[in-house]
This record gives C-alpha cells, structure tokens and sequence, in this order.
C-alpha cells in the first residue's frame, strides 16, 4: 500500500525515510523545525551496512562521488602502538563494500538533492504528535472548540497550512544559507494539507506557529527529530530519555592547503589517550576531518579553542599536534555526546514511527549513527508498503530494535571503556587491547556490518497475519 505520510525532522534518518517513501509512492511531506542547516563542520564515517542501505534508497554512485573510500580502520595507543586494524579490501570481500568517510554536509545535501519534488517545510516545529481517532478529528475540525480527547487538538485557535515550496528550493540552493519561510498564510480553511488516502487509524501532528498551533493529518508519522527527541518524551513518558555519556566531542575540519604537508593517510585512525581519544580521517577533497572525544563534566565543556587542544595534545603522535595546530577556531564545535542509554519499549505508537537518533541514539563509539538511521529508512519503507501501516510498523519494530539496541549497548560499553577516564583505567583499557585476537575484533565487526536490506518484503524473522496482510 502506499498513503500520505509525514516525516518530523530533516536530519540523515527523516530525509532518507522521505527519499525511501517517497520511491515506494507514498505521498511526503517533511517539518523541520530549524530555519537553516545546522550540519556544520563535521564529518562522517559510512560503514558497509550503511552503503548496501544507499544503494537501496539509489544512492550508491552519488555518493561514492561525495565520499572517500578509506584503507581501513585502525587503533592506536598514545605511544603511537597499533593495537587494531580493519582493511577495507577485507570488508568489501566479506560484506560486499568498504568505509568511507564524507562531510555530513555533503551527505545531507546529497539526501536533499535526490528528494526535490518532496515538499520540505522550514521553521516549523512540531510540538504534537498523536493518533487521530474519529473525536479528536472531529473536534479539530470544529476549529479550537474544547473538549475531544485531551491532545493538541483540542485547543488550536486555527486550523491552516497553506505552505509553499520557497524555503525548499533554499535549502537546496545551499544547504549553509540562512532559509526563511513567509508562507504561513494563516487563511486556508483546510488543514489537511497532507489528505489521508486510506481508512483506518491515522495520525495527527500539532504545529507551532505564532499565530496559533495547526495540525496535519496523514496515513503515516515518521519521527525524526534527533536524540533530544521532544516527541519520543510524549510518546514514551515513562522513558528516562537522553544521558551525557560523560565527554564532550570536539569536530573540526581542516582545509585542504593545511592538511597538504601533513600527508595524512587513507584510514580513519583512532588514538587513545587518557580523557581523551582523538580520532583523523580525510575527505574526498584533501580536507581533514578530525574528532576528540573529551571526559569533561557537562557542566563545563571546554570551549571550542583548537589552538588549546593543540597544547593539552602536543606529545600525541603525528599528526595530531600538527592538525589540531591548523584547525581554523571557525570550523571547530564543541558539543556534549548523549545517547539512550535504555532502549524504548517500542519504535512505534499507532501509525507513528520513530527513526535514526529519536528511536535509538548511540554513542559515536562505533561511528553508526546516521548508518542505522539509512537502515531504518530503508527498512521501514519496505514495511509500510509491503504490509500497510499496522502490520508493516509491527514488522518495523521488530526489525530494528533488537539490531539497534544490541550496538547501542555494544557502543555505550565501548566508550566508557575506550576513553580511559582515569589514568589507570588508560593502563588496563591498553592491555586489554594489546591482548584481544584479531578473531575477536572481527566478530565485534561482524556484528556492526553484517547486515544487508531485506529483499522480498521485509519478512525475515516476521510475519503479518494473512488476512491483514496488503497486496504489493
Ligand atoms: C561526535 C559524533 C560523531 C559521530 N560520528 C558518526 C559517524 O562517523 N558515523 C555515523 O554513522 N554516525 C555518527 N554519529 C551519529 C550521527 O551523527 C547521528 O546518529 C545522526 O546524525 C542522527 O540523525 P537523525 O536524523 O536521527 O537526527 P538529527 O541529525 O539530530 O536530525 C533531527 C532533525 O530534527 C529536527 N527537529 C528536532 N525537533 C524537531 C521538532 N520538534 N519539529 C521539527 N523538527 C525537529 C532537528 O532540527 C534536526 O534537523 C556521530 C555523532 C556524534 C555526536
């Protein structure tokens, strides 16, 4: 089946989940509450999962033009020992593609391109999410009267959404400009801009707007708003939500005239140190993108000074010292690393779906963020429709949660253990490394990449009760 869906945040997971529905003919319309993109300064990792999930979504071949094909992945000690190594050939050989790295603006934009006929509505913030049973509708349709089930709706002094497409071609035009969007007409008398095509239970989402919040309807909700998610809390209000995972994560990206004599090689290279790993990659352009992962209380993060981290780092191995040295204060964020610690009950309400960091944020420990959130995409657009709403969620969540949590616990161990917050607990985490086999290191792998999309619906391991299952 196919329908009207709507997709709440246009990060990684809420733009490839459009670009997926899209192509399967659904009907979308992404809310992005932000007015501007906000993917500044940082770069990637893209894993083997992760590309069999572009290519499913078409993407493949353009991004091997934004991406860079790495050699491997490799863990150093501050000594400058290396303690693990995983070649790329030996990744194509057994899970058919190697790891890249690219900038995540080039990602983001390169997702935005391949949806421009997908309306994408800036600066709106989604403030409700619910299902839309017949009352609820009903009294929204009475425009603000009270009464009706207790949601959003109930209270909403106009119900319009007239939205037009100038912010898109914006965004798109440079995913780094400014965008604005006047288009809140305020005057339709409709607000089901996104209509319903099919009966059952559909969802209602509730917009913030100046002149009053308005909602939308649609077959499907996909959440996608990140792992501060407002609208997981709501769904889930029993969920204890995001934790600091007890370091900061500083980003830069260095330009290509500097990072040229630094001859830095084809492999994402981690270094451990105490507090603090500090991980390199460049990217397809000669530019460098770098990481620091930095124990600090939340309370106080350092600030975003690369010539300071050059200091604390000046005995690192090369070409830390040197990289951090040439990192423009411009280009270097600062930010607080938080994650769920506790996995959800469940990736869906009705027809709402959470995807990518609002289902299941994981620590960057093994760089699958935003690979997971192209899986989920892929993943829950074969669902939906192959077996409609409510048996493709079910399909869905049973899919994707226990993948998902397994590498969130997996990632959550690792970087408490990696980041050797202490001086001692640097010491054992060392030893412990210089002892673990090749063997083990490769299962660890196996369990992160091993994963391709499903091929003929997405049965494996799941089966929707014959007489609601959709014909295809
Ligand atoms: C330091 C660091 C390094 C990382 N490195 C890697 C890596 O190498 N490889 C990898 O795969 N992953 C990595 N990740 C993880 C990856 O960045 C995330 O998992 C991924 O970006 C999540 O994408 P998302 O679309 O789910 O969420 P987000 O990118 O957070 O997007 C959420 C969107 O929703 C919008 N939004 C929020 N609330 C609302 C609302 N109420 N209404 C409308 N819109 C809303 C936001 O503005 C935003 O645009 C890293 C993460 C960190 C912190």
């Amino acid at each position: 089946m196919t329908g009207t869906a709507i997709v709440i945040g246009a990060g990684i997971g809420g733009l490839a989940t459009a670009k997926a529905l899209r192509d399967k003919g659904w009907h979308v319309e992404i809310l992005e509450r932000s007015t501007h993109s906000t993917a500044l300064g940082s770069g990637l990792s893209i894993a083997p999962n992760a590309v069999h999930a572009l290519r499913r979504l078409g993407l493949d071949s353009a991004f091997f033009g934004k991406g860079r094909r790495l050699d491997g992945l490799e863990a150093r000690l501050h000594s400058g020992t290396r303690v693990m190594r995983v070649d790329s050939a030996a990744l194509t050989t057994k899970y058919g593609e190697g790891l890249y790295a690219v900038e995540r603006a080039e990602l983001h934009r390169l997702l935005l391109e391949s949806i421009e006929d997908v309306p994408l509505h800036l600066g709106r913030r989604v403030i409700g999410v619910a299902t839309d049973g017949p009352r609820a509708a009903a009294t929204a349709d009475r425009r603000g009267q009270q009464g009706g089930q207790g949601d959003h709706m109930n209270e909403l002094p106009h119900a319009s959404a007239a939205l037009s497409q100038d912010s898109i071609s914006a965004i798109r035009d440079d995913a780094h400009a400014p965008l604005h969007d006047n288009s809140h007409s305020g005057t339709a008398s409709d607000n089901r801009h996104v209509t319903p095509t099919s009966g059952g239970t559909r969802a209602v989402v509730t917009v913030d707007h100046p002149d009053g919040p308005y909602a939308l309807r649609a077959d499907l909700v996909v959440v996608a708003d990140g792992v501060h998610s407002r609208l997981r809390q709501a769904l889930f209000p029993d969920h204890p939500g995001a934790r600091y995972a007890g370091y900061a994560a500083w980003r830069g990206i260095v330009a290509a005239s500097a990072a040229a004599p630094l001859a830095v090689r084809p492999v994402l290279a981690e270094t451990w140190g105490s507090g603090m790993r500090v991980g390199v990659m460049p990217l397809r352009d000669g530019r460098v993108y770098w990481y620091a992962f930095d124990t600090a209380p939340e309370s106080d993060l350092p600030a975003p000074d690369p010539e300071a981290l050059a200091a604390r780092c000046a005995s690192w191995p090369d070409p830390i010292p040197a990289l951090l040295a040439a990192t423009a204060p411009a280009s270097t964020l600062v930010r607080p690393v938080h994650y769920l610690a506790h996995g959800l009950p469940s990736f869906v309400r009705g027809p709402i779906a959470l995807v990518g960091d609002a289902a299941h944020a994981v620590t960057p420990d093994v760089g699958q963020g935003a690979c997971l959130a192209l899986e989920d995409a892929v993943v829950l657009a074969a669902a939906v429709t192959d077996y409609g709403v409510p048996n493709g969620l079910r399909a869905y969540d049973t899919q994707r949660r226990p993948r998902t949590e397994r590498i969130a616990q997996t990632s959550g161990r690792m970087g408490r253990a990696l980041q050797g917050s202490t001086p001692a607990a640097a010491r054992l985490r060392d030893i412990a490394a210089r002892l673990t086999p090749d063997a083990l290191n490769a299962r660890f792998a196996n369990s992160l990449y091993d994963w391709t999309p499903p091929t003929a619906g997405v049965t494996a391991g799941w089966q929707a009760e014959p007489e609601a299952r959709q014909p295809h």
